[in-house]
């Protein structure tokens, strides 16, 4: 499993760096949210850790940058304490957990962990085609910035299509 670690704190992001490897991860690290989004589109990783405050450019605006270009790993987002607004928008952004700091590296590798199996089953936690977009943490929808009120059953249906956006469903596979 290659991980991406974008943080820029050097001592932290060594923190990570010998945690995972002592967990049998490969790992990358880059201080840069710019740099990130650039690596992020290009190279096939299995998962990022993004800090939130970053230099080029912040960990929540990569986050959406990625979601947008349909880029599904999971992503850990390492959020300051007590940040409420940051862990809300984290996840409304596509994030798939976060983590305030500081954290146990404990908790950090099973977390990373849990996500690597959800990603490897279910998987995505943010859908978007074009302006639409679904996220399944918050259960919410949007068409650009609007909130779309839709039944539990609406949104499991809404869910199927965008999984597959462009496929046609037969009666019998909606059902
Ligand atoms: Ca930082």
């Amino acid at each position: 499993m290659r991980i991406l670690i974008v943080e820029d704190e050097e001592k932290i992001a060594a923190f990570i760096r010998k945690g995972l490897e002592e967990h049998g991860f490969v790992v990358d690290t880059l201080a840069r949210g710019d740099e990130a989004l650039l690596a992020l589109a290009n190279q096939p990783y299995d998962a990022t850790v993004l800090d939130v405050f970053l230099p080029g450019r912040d960990g929540l605006s990569v986050l959406r940058a990625i979601r947008r270009r349909g880029i599904h790993l999971p992503v850990l987002l390492l959020t300051a304490r007590g940040e409420m607004y940051e862990r809300v928008e984290g996840l409304e952004s596509g994030a798939d957990d976060y983590l305030p700091k500081p954290f146990a590296m404990e908790e950090l590798v099973a977390r990373l962990r849990a996500l690597l199996r959800r990603a490897a089953g279910v998987g995505l936690s943010l859908y978007q085609v074009g302006d639409l977009t679904l996220n399944l943490v918050s259960r919410v929808a949007m068409r650009g910035e609007r909130k779309i009120e839709l039944t539990g059953r609406e949104f499991s249906l809404l869910e199927l299509l965008m999984r597959s956006p462009g496929k046609v469903f037969t009666r019998t596979e909606i059902c």
